[in-house]
């Protein structure tokens, strides 16, 4: 499930979002200032944020233009809520680093709808579309790993927390993960889980992936972390 955090200080307009995302399957968490805003990201990164403008001391603009600084909070998107419906107040938005713009009053349809355009782009884990790589296909929907191998389809048996890995590789081909990333991404836990998990999670998916000749796909980028290489050394026909 993904889950979305809130920063919104009038409280009507907070739970009528909370409650539309709830009912569209989302996770959510309601704030009501920017400190409140960064205190929920410093111990879990949301999948996305809804950010409002005007928010009592730091403006979400101000919160905004902070995250893009930091590299743990560089690539989380942002949706900019704002009554403000200048042309130049949505270029200051989209400039301090939101990813998408919406001016109150806005619509539950377009919300969702703005949300899953962000979520496609920016962490398309977070969606239940399955994803292929190399012949090899990971289906959310139905929890499911298979490769084609010549005629047959054949399953790859994973458990819980090497299928969100491998999910999480699938959506993010060819980029290098640090270890501290993957604890954020997918254990959603940076702080109070060893680095050394990573690295006994991605033994077990190595492990799984042996069996359709794919364990080659997780590279291990010394000194770096992990990476999913769209290329295999040896493809299977
Ligand atoms: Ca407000």
């Amino acid at each position: 499930m993904s889950s979305v955090l809130v920063v919104e200080d009038e409280s009507a307009i907070a739970e009528l979002i909370a409650i539309n995302l709830r009912h569209a399957g989302f996770q959510v968490q309601v704030v009501g200032d920017a400190e409140q805003a960064q205190r929920a990201v410093d111990q879990v990164l949301p999948e996305l944020v809804l950010l409002d403008w005007m928010l009592p001391g730091q403006s979400g603009v101000q919160l905004a233009r902070r995250w893009r600084t930091d590299a743990r909070t560089r690539e989380l998107p942002v949706i900019m809520l704002t009554a403000r419906a200048e042309e130049a107040d949505k270029i200051t938005g989209l400039d301090a680093g939101a990813d998408d713009y919406l001016t109150k009053p806005f619509s539950t349809k377009e919300l969702l709808a703005r949300i899953r355009a962000v979520l496609r782009r920016k962490s398309p884990e977070a969606l239940d579309a399955a994803v292929e790589v190399s012949g090899l296909r990971l289906d959310p929907a139905t929890r499911r790993v298979t490769r084609r191998m010549g005629e047959a389809l054949r399953d790859v048996k994973v458990g819980p927390t090497e299928f969100r890995l491998l999910h999480f590789f699938m959506s993010h081909p060819e980029r290098v993960h640090s270890r501290a990333q993957l604890l954020d991404r997918v254990w959603g836990d940076h702080v109070f889980i060893e680095e050394r998990t990573v690295d006994v999670h991605v033994k077990r998916l190595r492990e799984a992936l042996t069996p359709v000749a794919c364990a080659g796909l997780i590279e291990t980028v010394r000194g770096a972390g992990y990476r999913l290489t769209q290329s295999l050394d040896s493809p299977v026909a």
